[in-house]
């Protein structure tokens, strides 16, 4: 019988990329098919623990597997911040504003945090932690990252989030500035979900979560 994996999220968006990427071996559903279910809070200090958070709240609530993820902008120069706070860096009020107004408020508080660092200090990677959990426990966890640099003015307008002030070395470019492809084969969710590919296939085989 074919499994059934619930991925914690409403975002369509998701759901597609996963199937893209992980295949049609797993009946995929999202957080829109289970409108009853109560939200589980992300109050956790990492990314990983509330992704296991998230993973195991949404699985005890529904009996489903449940794939879920967190993922943020971890800056050196401000000890590790905006991190776990990345989509409320600037506030918490979210009552009548956009997610755009959302993303250049928090981007626009952090180059004023960071003004005056030189370039070489301004090292910085996206992280994304993903949890497969059942009801009763952890089955699979990986990380993926990207590294890159705060820049000091905005460029692009693609993307979300973080994605206009970080400058990818390798590409000459901001995050804003590729396509979704380009970004899906460098970014940090992307490469959390290319190694959780083969460890999903084996535990589809086999039953059995690896170590
Ligand atoms: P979430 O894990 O989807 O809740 O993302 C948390 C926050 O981290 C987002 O609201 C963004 O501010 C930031 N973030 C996560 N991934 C990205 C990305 O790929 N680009 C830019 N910002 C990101």
């Amino acid at each position: 019988m074919m499994q059934t994996i619930l991925v914690a999220t409403t975002n369509p968006g998701k759901v597609r990329e996963l199937r893209a990427l992980l295949g049609d071996q797993v009946e995929w559903k999202s957080l829109a098919d289970f409108p009853g279910v109560a939200e589980v809070t992300e109050d956790g200090t990492t990314f990983a623990e509330n992704a296991r958070r998230k993973a195991l709240g949404y699985a005890q609530a529904t009996g489903l597997w449940t794939l879920a993820d967190d993922s943020g902008l971890v800056v050196d120069a401000l000890g590790g911040a905006p991190g776990v706070n990345s989509a409320r860096f600037a506030g918490d009020d979210r009552n009548g504003v956009d997610r755009k107004t959302i993303d250049r408020r928090n981007w626009e508080k952090l180059l004023s945090l960071m003004e005056g660092i030189p370039t070489e200090e301004r090292t910085a990677r996206f992280v994304c932690c993903l949890c497969l959990a059942g009801p009763e426990q952890v089955l699979l966890e990986t990380a993926g990252t990207v590294e890159g640099l705060i820049t000091t003015e905005p460029a692009g307008t693609g993307g979300f989030g973080y994605d206009p002030v970080f400058f990818v070395p390798q590409l000459g470019r901001t995050v804003a500035q590729i396509g979704d492809e380009e970004k899906n084969a460098i970014s940090h969710r992307g490469n959390a979900m290319r190694k959780l590919k083969p460890l999903l296939g084996e535990l589809l085989r086999t039953g059995a979560a690896g170590s």
